[in-house]
C-alpha cells in the first residue's frame, strides 16, 4: 500500500462531465488495486446545474475541499443556456485556477495509431503549455460598463508567471527528451509584432531559455504557428503561450491528432493539480453513453503522474503508464466511441481499457 491514501477531490460537473468522470474513476479503481495505491474519493458539485439551483457554482466548501485535497479530477462544467448576467457562461474551473494559482495548462498531445485524422501526420507528440491565469483572462472581474458601443477586455502579462511558466516548459522539455526521446525544443508563440505584452514576454522568454543551454527554442507568430500546427504539426516539441492563445492552439493541435475526445489536461501549480479533459461537455450528447471517455482517463494518469511527482511514489508513477499503454491498445484494436469513427459507447470503450489493463499488469 502506498505510504498515504491520497485524497482526489471528484468535480462531475455538466453534461456529459458526469459519464467520462466515473468512466475514469472505473480505471483509476482497477489500476490502484494492482499498484497497491490509496486512493480516497470525495465527490463535490460545482458547475452550470448548481448555479441553476443555488446561484454560485462552486461553494466555498468544495474550495476548501480542493484546498486540502491531493489531486482533483474535473469533469467539464458549463451549459451554453445558463449564463451569468453579463452574459459570460458558468466557469468554476476558472475560478478553481485563480483561486490556488494554478497558472499552467499541461495539455499533451499525440497521435495514436488507430484514431482517424483529417491531417495526414506522422510521429505527433506535443506538450501545449497554455499560461491559466492572466493573458487576455487578466481583466475579466474588472468593473465593466457594458455598452452597445464599445467594451474592452485587458491583456496582461507578468514577469512572476511568465518566469514560471518559462521554467516549467523547459524543465518539461528536458524531462520529455529522456522519458520519450522527443528533441527537448521549445517554442513560444505570440504576437510580439503588434503586442507590447506579447514583446515582453518574448524578452522574458529568451531570458529564461538563456538558463536551459541542453534545450533548443524558437518563436513563431500565434498566426503563421496555427497554420503550421496543421501543416507541419511534427515540427513542435512543448508549445507555451498566454492563456487565449493557449486555448485556442490546445483545440488545434487535439484535432491534429484525432479530436478533443482523446486530449487530456492538467491544470497546475507548485501545490495543487486539477485533471480534466480539454473538451467541455458536449450537451449534445449528454446522458447517450457515447461520449469518449479516453480525454478524462488519460488525465486521470496524469493526475497520477502528479502524485508521483509531488510524493515521490513510484507506484503511481507505475500506475500512470499502465493506463497509458491500456488506453493505447483499446484506441489500436478497438472498441473505439463515434467521435473518432466507432460504434461503441463510453461503458464498452472503459470496460475494454479495464481488461487490457487487467491483461497486462
Ligand atoms: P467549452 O467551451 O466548454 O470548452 P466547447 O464549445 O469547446 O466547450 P465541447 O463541449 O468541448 O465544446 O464540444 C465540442 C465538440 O466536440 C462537440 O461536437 C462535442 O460533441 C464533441 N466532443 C467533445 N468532447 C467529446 C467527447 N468526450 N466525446 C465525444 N465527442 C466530444
Amino acid at each position: 500500500m502506498s505510504p498515504v491514501a491520497y485524497k482526489i477531490a471528484l468535480l462531475p460537473g455538466d453534461g456529459i462531465g458526469p459519464e467520462v468522470l466515473e468512466a475514469a474513476v472505473t480505471v483509476l479503481d482497477a489500476v490502484s488495486k494492482h499498484f497497491r495505491i490509496g486512493l480516497r474519493y470525495e465527490r463535490h458539485d460545482a458547475g452550470a446545474e448548481l448555479y441553476r439551483r443555488t446561484g454560485e457554482s462552486i461553494s466555498p466548501r468544495t474550495m476548501e475541499a480542493i484546498e486540502s485535497a491531493h489531486a482533483v479530477l474535473f469533469g467539464a462544467a458549463g451549459l451554453p443556456d445558463v449564463r451569468k448576467p453579463d452574459g459570460t457562461e458558468i466557469t468554476p474551473q476558472i475560478d478553481i485556477r485563480e483561486r490556488f494559482g494554478l497558472f499552467a495548462s499541461l495539455r499533451p498531445c499525440r497521435l495514436f495509431p488507430g484514431v482517424p485524422t483529417r491531417v495526414k501526420a506522422e510521429a505527433v507528440n506535443m506538450l501545449v503549455i497554455r499560461e491559466t491565469t492572466e493573458g487576455l483572462f487578466a481583466g475579466r472581474h474588472d468593473p465593466i460598463e457594458l455598452s452597445d458601443e464599445s467594451v474592452s477586455d485587458r491583456l496582461t502579462i507578468t514577469r512572476a508567471t511568465s518566469e514560471r511558466l518559462f521554467a516549467l516548459a523547459f524543465e518539461q522539455a528536458r524531462s520529455r527528451r529522456q522519458s520519450e526521446g522527443t528533441p527537448g525544443h521549445v517554442t513560444l508563440l505570440d504576437k510580439s509584432n503588434v503586442l507590447r505584452s506579447n514583446a515582453f514576454m518574448r524578452k522574458v522568454f529568451d531570458e529564461v531559455a538563456q538558463r536551459y543551454p541542453d534545450v533548443t527554442s524558437d518563436h513563431l507568430y500565434i498566426d503563421a504557428a496555427s497554420m503550421m500546427l496543421v501543416t507541419e504539426p511534427e515540427r513542435f516539441d512543448v508549445v507555451v503561450t498566454e492563456n487565449v492563445f493557449g486555448d485556442i492552439t490546445s483545440e488545434i493541435a487535439a484535432g491534429v491528432v484525432g479530436g478533443l475526445g482523446i486530449a487530456p489536461s492538467g491544470d497546475i501549480s507548485l501545490e495543487h493539480g486539477v485533471f480534466q479533459p480539454s473538451h467541455g461537455t458536449a450537451p449534445s450528447i449528454a446522458g447517450q453513453n457515447k461520449a469518449n471517455p479516453v480525454a478524462t482517463i488519460l488525465s486521470a494518469a496524469m493526475l497520477l503522474d502528479w502524485l508521483s511527482y509531488r510524493h515521490s511514489d513510484k507506484e503511481c508513477r507505475n500506475a500512470a503508464a499502465a493506463i497509458r499503454s491500456a488506453v493505447e491498445a483499446v484506441l489500436r484494436e478497438g472498441p473505439r466511441t463515434p467521435d473518432i469513427g466507432g460504434t461503441s459507447s463510453t461503458g464498452e470503450v472503459t470496460s475494454a481499457i479495464v481488461h487490457s489493463l487487467e491483461a497486462t499488469v
